[in-house]
This record gives C-alpha cells, sequence and structure tokens, in this order.
C-alpha cells in the first residue's frame, strides 16, 4: 500500500497516511482538523530501492578481480 506524505498548513504538522490510491486524498489534519492539509511528495525512497535491486543482477566490476569480498557474485 503506498504511503503519502501530508502536511497540514495550520498546525505545520506532518503525519503519514497509507491509503490505496483509488481513495480521495486526505482533507482533513488529523491534529487540528483544519482542512488545509496538502500533500507532500516523498522523496523517491521507493525509486532509490528498484534502483539498487535493478543493479544488483549484474556484478560490480571489482568482482572480476575478486575483490569484492562480499561473497555477493559467487566468485
Ligand atoms: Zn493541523
Amino acid at each position: 500500500m503506498p504511503l503519502y506524505d501530508y502536511k497540514c498548513d495550520a498546525c505545520a504538522t506532518r503525519f503519514e497516511v497509507d491509503h490505496p490510491m483509488s481513495a480521495p486524498p486526505v482533507k482533513e489534519c488529523p491534529h487540528c482538523g483544519a482542512q488545509q492539509v496538502r500533500k507532500v511528495l516523498t522523496t523517491g525512497g521507493i525509486s532509490v530501492r528498484t534502483r539498487n535491486i535493478g543493479s544488483s543482477s549484474s556484478p560490480p566490476p571489482s568482482c572480476a578481480t575478486g575483490g569484492c569480498g562480499g561473497g555477493m557474485c559467487g566468485l
């Protein structure tokens, strides 16, 4: 389930809500009840993780010389 960051303009509280994409966005601050809530863009934690998974399929260059030392390349 995707996690959304919200920020309340009234009390500056920042909170996270996980709800399905089909659900309507949160409009009311759970802290003060003001309807001045904005959705905040999260800074790509998911995309970074996806990139790491993709690059792990090919061993790093140091593996060719046996320098990885992590046992990840099987050499
Ligand atoms: Zn608030």
